[in-house]
């Protein structure tokens, strides 16, 4: 394992939805202005996670939400029970998680710089 990477633990808000990764001490998040994205205002990793490096645990079945639109190949998730986003799987990056850093452990999402990504435009 290198040892620069960190285990990172995140949740929804009622802890039905958790989740972990391994990354580098996380020092920004990435905004987009797209027409999801500026409704939710949440800053996620700069980075995609592959799913295999993702690990998801459900405290129920079936607690895990998914909102998909237009072409479908972006999944937004959330939790049923409280609402909270807690990551997608990209349309920039098939299959590749971003997760919401508002939900991730020893994080303070508001005052982590932030890159804008202008969605808007495609
Ligand atoms: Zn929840």
């Amino acid at each position: 394992m290198n040892t620069d990477m960190k285990r990172y633990n995140g949740s929804c808000h009622c802890g039905n939805v958790k989740f972990s990764f391994e990354h580098e001490e996380i020092k920004s998040g990435l905004r987009c202005n797209c027409s999801i994205c500026i409704r939710k205002g949440a800053l996620m990793t700069s980075f995609v996670i592959p799913p295999e490096d993702l690990t998801i645990t459900l405290k129920e079945e079936n607690s895990l939400g998914l909102y998909e639109f237009d072409s479908k190949i972006a999944h937004y998730y959330f939790c049923k029970k409280c609402g909270i986003y807690t990551f997608n799987q990209t349309s920039r990056f098939i299959d590749q998680y971003r997760v919401n850093l508002g939900c991730v452990d020893g994080i303070d999402s508001l005052v982590l710089e932030a890159e804008v990504f202008d969605g808007k435009a495609l």
